[in-house]
């Protein structure tokens, strides 16, 4: 599994709950924001202008029409008055009169409200107040048709009225453009509208996977490190180290376990060496030297080479134990085997063999070469001097019998039997030496 490199120690001491929090953070922040920004984007530039436009329709454009309207009305009342002479024109001229005076009034308002230039409502005013004086003056009259002032007044009045129509039409115009304006902004606002929401998923997209990317690094890769980990315990692999390095509850959760992977690897190892060591030298002991005795014969059988068995029983042991006692037979058991050691090569195994018999397995090894060994050993312990209580001093020796293979045989059974045979004869013939076995 790929190990998780180089992240920076402010990393690794984030929490479980801080990953998490990012990743669903980094998830879905892109996602709301998207939705927020959106929401502003389309209040500001779509809905506020189309409000714009619907509070100018409401507030400017009908009232204008309005005006438009009541003008004509006006226009008819005082015509006919002049006409017919007829009284109650008056009445309905000044209805229609203070209806014109309040819209201009409110109309004047609204546009002010709105930012529009009321210096052309301004001039309407003017003329409206212009044409409802000379108005005054022709509704005072008696309207007489034929009245050669009246007329002219009458003509005035008309000329008056079409220069204020034409005024508001202006107005109405310029209210016109600025809508249709705002619409144009509003459906190519519209487009760029759809750019926005086409980034946004995108980008939420691309958030969205990089949490769940981080979530994926920060825990599923610790939590499948842990796994692999307890996987390979349990199958025998005792050298195996889960490294995690975020999130820090995975980590201590790693760091007990290789804690404990390590003791139960040292317990282990403390118990296979003594399954194989003899507990009073610390020498092989008996079951081991069966198994790599084993061992050595099939190894020499495929690579076709030789090795060789020595076999060492101290001499008179007994009598050495009823005399000194056991214990200092166990001392010199000991001594006898670090001699055995430390006269052989590295890769020579020796071994207690039961009692005060010790056999050595020296791979790659003919038979004058072992024989020599198994002196140098010999020397070795019949020159040694145990120190023993007060002065008094004490010697062994040891009788070696050396077989070899594939000569003397090629089973373990074959090659001991012909070892303890050379030992025998060497206890025959005055113990203290070395025999080949022949
Ligand atoms: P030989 O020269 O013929 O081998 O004579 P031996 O006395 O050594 O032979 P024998 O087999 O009769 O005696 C072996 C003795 O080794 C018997 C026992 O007292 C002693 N022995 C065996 N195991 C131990 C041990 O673990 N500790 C001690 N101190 N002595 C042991
Ligand atoms: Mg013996
Ligand atoms: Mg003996």
């Amino acid at each position: 599994m790929k190990r998780i490199q180089d992240i920076p120690a402010f990393w690794r001491r984030r929490s479980l709950k801080f990953w998490l929090a990012t990743g669903m953070l980094m998830s879905l922040a892109p996602i709301y924001l998207s939705a927020v920004t959106g929401y502003l984007l389309y209040r500001g530039t779509i809905i506020q202008p189309l409000l714009e436009v619907a509070s100018a329709q409401r507030n400017i454009l009908h009232p204008l029409q309005s005006v438009q309207l009541s003008l004509w009305d006006v226009s008819e009342s005082v015509v006919d008055f002049v006409t017919d002479g007829e009284p109650r024109l008056r009445t309905a001229y000044q209805e229609e009169a203070s209806q014109i005076n309040a819209s201009l009034e409110n109309l004047a308002t609204a546009m002010d409200g709105q930012g529009f230039n009321v210096a052309n409502l301004d001039e309407a005013r003017n003329q409206w107040q212009e044409l409802s004086s000379l108005s005054g003056t022709i509704l005072a009259g008696e309207g007489l048709h034929g009245n050669a002032t009246v007329s002219a007044q009458v003509h005035e009045f008309e000329s008056l009225i079409d220069r204020l129509a034409h005024q508001l039409e202006t107005i109405r115009d310029a209210v016109s453009i600025r809508s249709d304006r705002a619409h144009e902004q509003v459906l190519s606002r519209l487009a760029l509208l759809e750019y926005l929401a086409l980034g946004g998923l995108v980008v939420s997209i691309i958030g969205a996977v990089m949490g769940v990317v981080l979530i994926n690094r920060s825990l599923v890769n610790s939590m499948n490190q842990l796994v692999d980990g307890s996987m390979r315990f349990s199958s025998g692999d005792r050298e195996h180290q889960i490294e995690v390095q975020i999130p820090c509850e995975l980590v201590n959760v790693a760091n007990a376990f290789n804690q404990m992977t390590q003791r139960i690897r040292e317990q282990e190892n403390s118990l296979r060496s003594m399954a194989i060591t003899d507990g009073l030298t610390g020498l092989y002991n008996r079951r081991e030297f069966d198994r790599l005795l084993a061992d050595e014969v099939k190894r020499s059988e495929r690579s076709g080479g030789s090795f060789s068995l020595i076999i060492g029983d101290i001499d008179h042991f007994k009598t050495f134990n009823d005399r000194y006692g056991h214990q200092t037979g166990d001392e010199v058991l000991c001594a006898v085997g670090q001699a055995l050691a430390d006269n052989l090569r590295e890769v020579d195994k020796a071994c207690r063999f039961g009692g005060e018999e010790f056999v050595v397995i020296l791979p790659d090894c003919n038979a004058e070469a072992a024989r020599q060994a198994a002196e140098r050993a010999r020397d070795a312990i019949a020159s040694k001097v145990f120190q023993l209580d007060g002065k008094l001093t004490a010697r062994v020796t040891m009788s070696f019998g050396v077989a070899t293979s594939p000569g003397n045989g090629n089973t373990p059974e074959a090659l001991l039997k012909r070892a303890d045979m050379a030992l025998y004869q060497a206890k025959g013939h005055g113990r203290n030496r070395v025999m080949t076995a022949v």
